[in-house]
């Protein structure tokens, strides 16, 4: 029985991972200080024989007895709201966490692999953003402590791979939703399902003209699988490249959810990048992988399980500090 481990677990990618592994008849550690994630993701799990769960903070020497084939690092914070909240425990998960997993990769001789992130692009000055670009990043921005972190998880990921012949893999995700997906994480599309279910107005920031392109949930975890199992060693973007003004999805999302409320206008976040299109070209040629799901179907399935929430958590929602926005 293949041995995995999965840091972040208890989040939204982290849970579904498991959820991926244990279907794949591996035997699943998984690991989660519960900063922002959740055991109700991973509840289900308990009773398994093959899962066990740590509650350890990566940051901290990390150990698991026994051999390890495959080593997932997904834990971080990841949304802006976070990032701001609990901005050096976002370095220190990206920087020092990877540090420790790549030292237990090397000593089990593990597959190692990083979740990297369409951030590392910045706000980008390439459209679509290609694995080739370099980036344009504000290190010292409200998004820098996630950035840098994520980009320097790159650098030492590969300084091991290249130094220590470390088996690694470097998948860039791209915006994801769906079920599990942390209702008051304040990104886009919890913000507004919920938004929409609490009866209150959208809030679209800016003009609403920047663009994202979202990928469900199902169709990245198939991505980061393959990659995985791949023998690539460079990054590969994992995202869904149809793109949407953020004004335009506010509209589909009233359309989805039925509100009568309309879409009333924020300041635009410091240093929200104004366009991200991922080039998967790469992905489709190395891993015959693209998505399948389309935002229509995607966002219906998110609604449902949103709508399934109590509603005691539709109110445990919190909203931006626009202090650290631009003025616009
Ligand atoms: N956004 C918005 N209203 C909200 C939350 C986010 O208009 O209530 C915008 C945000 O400014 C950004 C986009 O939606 O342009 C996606 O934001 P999110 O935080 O989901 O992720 P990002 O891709 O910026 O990391």
């Amino acid at each position: 029985m293949k041995r995995t481990l999965i840091t972040g677990a208890a989040g939204f990618l982290g849970s579904h991972l498991c959820d991926r592994f244990i279907a794949e008849g591996h035997e699943v550690f998984a690991m989660d200080n519960l900063i922002t994630g959740d055991l109700k993701n991973i509840e289900h799990l308990f009773p398994l024989e093959n899962f066990t769960f740590y509650n350890h903070d990566v940051t901290n020497f990390v150990h698991v007895p026994g051999k390890l084939d495959y080593i997932l690092h997904f834990a971080s914070p990841a949304s802006p709201i976070d990032y701001l909240k609990i901005p050096i425990q976002t370095l220190k998960v990206g920087a020092l966490g990877t540090h420790n997993l790549l030292g237990l990769a090397k000593e089990k001789g593990a597959r190692f692999m990083i979740a990297s992130t369409s951030e590392i692009y910045g706000d980008p000055l390439v459209h679509p953003q290609t694995e080739e670009y370099y980036g344009n990043v504000n290190t010292i921005g409200p998004r820098g402590v996630y950035d840098e972190a994520k980009r320097f998880q790159e650098s030492i990921t590969m300084a091991y791979h290249r130094f220590h012949g470390l088996d690694t893999r470097i998948v860039r995700i791209f915006n994801t939703y769906g079920p599990r997906m942390r209702l008051n994480d304040g990104r886009v599309i919890p913000a507004f399902m919920g938004q929409a279910l609490r009866g209150e107005d959208l809030t679209v920031f800016g003009d609403g003209s920047q663009t994202r392109s979202f990928c469900y949930v199902d169709d990245e975890i198939e991505g980061i699988y393959r990659l995985l199992m791949s023998d690539y060693t460079h990054p590969v973007n994992i995202g869904n490249p149809n793109e949407i003004t953020i004004k335009d999805f506010a509209e589909e999302i009233i359309k989805l959810t039925g509100t009568d409320q309309k879409i009333i206008y924020k300041p635009l976040p410091k240093d929200d990048p104004m366009q991200r299109q991922p080039d998967i070209t790469k992905a489709k040629e190395i891993l015959g992988w693209e998505p399948k799901v389309g935002r229509e179907e995607g966002m219906r399935k998110t609604f449902e399980y949103f709508k399934g929430l109590s509603k005691e958590d539709l109110e445990k929602t919190e909203h931006r500090d626009f202090t650290t926005h631009n003025k616009k």
